[in-house]
């Protein structure tokens, strides 16, 4: 009777099969398939100490990976990374920099030349060649804005094209208190008015916070010494010879242009500001006590920055993103995107602890919690409607050692071209209520919405108002001068320096914040699926538009206590 059993296995194999099959389908569609139990399920593996806290190049990531890739090909996910594979490799550079980078001042006719090295300082990840005229230098003070203590450097002035010149690691007495990711953002927030380039005095170590990083002296190896490869002799001994990670490590085109930011000593300073009314010596003064400073144009002072570097890549590491596509329904839509973000990676474990101490960073809310929510709209998009525009779903890696899956991602773009990602919505800590405080139970930060689409915002609102509870938006980290500086903070931030509009929505911190006791039995996961379900229900909307979110570019609006939609251009 061997045949008939044979026979019979099959028979039951094909039903299992059709079985499992039934079950691959949510009973319920689209964003009514978000459902609890899943994302309980998916979260609780995650976070679980087989995964040892999910670091980037470890084994526990990859099982993350293989975990969430074998759900997306349950699903009908297309698979969307290297070779037909839900990996996109991302390749993690060190790269050592030999700079012949140097700054021209020209003041009143009188010239000098500063090259990297002596006086100056350039960042050692410069960019590509390239020669800036700075004929308009802006001499803004502190360089801050801070409504709240009534501050603002920029007042009047339009940065693009300038040369900015900035000082005062601790800023005025006036800032404050724990303003550091503030003191720390104003290069960048120069760059993002537009700046050509910007210099700062160099800080020694240990005066002040937010400073930018100066070599100790002597540290900084003179203009024209050959790129020292600086790896120590190996091969001695035991254990793995020290590794060479370069001057700086990057995902990014390393050589395409970036304005330039450079650090400098005194004697640059009393140069540049010698025909200046106010001199150098009087606001390094200022600045020490924390005083007001002055703030004025360089008149006839013109400067040439000549950025020239050789890069070398000295080390190579490799992560990945998990990467999955639902195409669209429209033969033209289809070829742009909806993008959603999470980053499925955390801390990893605490290498050094004691026999029996809990060491593992589980990361259930950071951000298994996102890591689940966009799971179950991918789900919800492969198995339910299909909306016109495609949906784009990147689990991002190495987003705690500073953004490198986003990074990589928004500079290779698996869909070929960033324009093509009409919006990106992400989900960093979804699971949680800010402090712990049952009374932000309802409640959703919001961050970003506005700045690059007024339309986004709205649409956003919209879909919150649509549901059957909607969720209170609250945009209070979405000011620009909130010490926590949330925007800059999590993946969606590699999106939109590149013009994508973006949401980020975020419950707040608590106080397991990046600490082992970030476990999945602290997850609300009712309020996981209303905010997936918020996410999926904005994403929909834009994906089915025929017209993507006007790009207007306002900037932050939203602020503390702001509530509903904004008026645009
Ligand atoms: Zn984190």
């Amino acid at each position: 009777m061997r045949p008939r059993r044979v026979l019979l296995s099959a028979l039951l194999i094909t039903v299992l099969t059709a079985g499992a099959g039934a079950q691959q389908a949510p009973a319920r569609r689209g964003a009514a398939s978000i459902a609890e139990p899943e994302l309980k399920s998916w979260l609780t593996y995650l976070s679980s100490d087989e995964l040892q806290g999910r670091a980037t190049y470890t084994e526990g990531l990859g099982l993350a990976a293989g975990y969430i890739a074998s759900h997306l090909q349950q699903w009908g996910v297309k698979p969307a990374g290297d070779n037909g594979t839900y990996l996109q490799t991302v390749r993690v550079l060190g790269i050592r920099a030999n700079s012949k980078a140097s700054i021209t001042v020209d003041v009143n006719g009188q010239s000098r030349t500063f090259k990297d090295g002596e006086g100056v300082t350039f960042s050692k990840e410069m960019g590509g060649k390239q020669t800036i005229d700075g004929s308009e230098i802006a001499f803004v003070g502190y360089g801050l804005e801070v409504p709240a203590a009534e501050l603002n450097d920029y007042e009047g002035l339009t940065a693009t094209g300038k040369v900015i010149v900035y000082m005062g690691p601790q800023g005025p007495a006036n800032l404050p208190q724990a303003s550091g990711r503030l003191l720390s953002a104003r290069t960048r927030e120069a760059f993002g008015k537009g700046a050509a380039a910007v210099i700062t005095p160099s800080v020694a170590r240990g005066a002040g916070r937010g400073a930018a990083p100066v070599p100790a002296s002597g540290a900084t190896p003179a203009a024209g010494a050959p790129a020292a490869p600086a790896a120590p002799a190996a091969g001695r001994g035991f254990g793995p010879a020290p590794v060479d990670n370069g001057d700086f490590t990057t995902v990014k085109r390393y050589e395409d242009i970036t304005p330039p930011q450079v650090t400098a000593q005194d004697e640059f300073f009393d140069f540049l500001f010698s025909g200046s009314e106010v001199k150098y010596a009087e606001l390094k003064d200022k600045a020490a006590k924390r005083e007001p400073l002055p703030r004025f144009p360089l008149k006839g002072v013109k400067m040439t920055i000549n950025v020239d570097a050789d890069y070398q890549v000295v080390r190579t590491r490799l992560t990945h993103n998990v990467v999955g596509i639902v195409e669209g329904s429209d033969p033209t839509l289809k070829d742009t995107y909806v993008a959603y973000g999470a980053h499925y990676d955390h801390n990893g474990f605490r290498e050094g602890a004691k026999p029996g101490e809990d060491a593992i960073y589980n990361g259930a809310d950071d951000d298994g919690s996102g890591s689940v929510a966009i799971m179950a709209i991918a789900r919800a998009f492969a198995t339910g409607p299909k909306p016109k525009r495609s949906l784009l779903f990147v689990w991002h890696a190495g987003e705690e050692n500073g953004l490198l899956g986003s990074e990589y991602m928004a500079d290779h773009p698996v869909t070929g071209d960033i324009s093509k990602i009409v919006t990106q919505l992400n989900m960093d800590m979804v699971g949680r209520n800010q402090n712990d405080d049952v009374a932000n139970a309802n409640m959703v930060l919001v961050v970003g919405s506005d700045r690059i689409s007024t339309e986004l915002h709205n649409i956003n609102e919209d879909a919150n108002a649509s549901l059957a509870k909607p969720l209170t938006l609250d945009y209070t980290m979405n000011d620009p001068a909130d010490p926590q500086q949330i925007y800059t903070r999590s993946d969606h931030y590699s999106y939109a320096a590149k013009g994508v509009p973006i949401v980020f929505y975020f419950t707040g911190l608590h106080p397991d914040y990046h600490r082992p006791t970030d476990t999945v039995d602290k997850i609300i996961f009712d309020k996981v699926q209303r905010i997936a379900q918020l996410a999926y229900e904005t994403g929909r909307r834009i994906a089915n538009s025929d017209k993507a979110p006007v790009k207007d570019n306002l900037g932050p609006r939203a602020g503390k206590g702001h509530k509903g939609k904004l008026a645009g251009k």
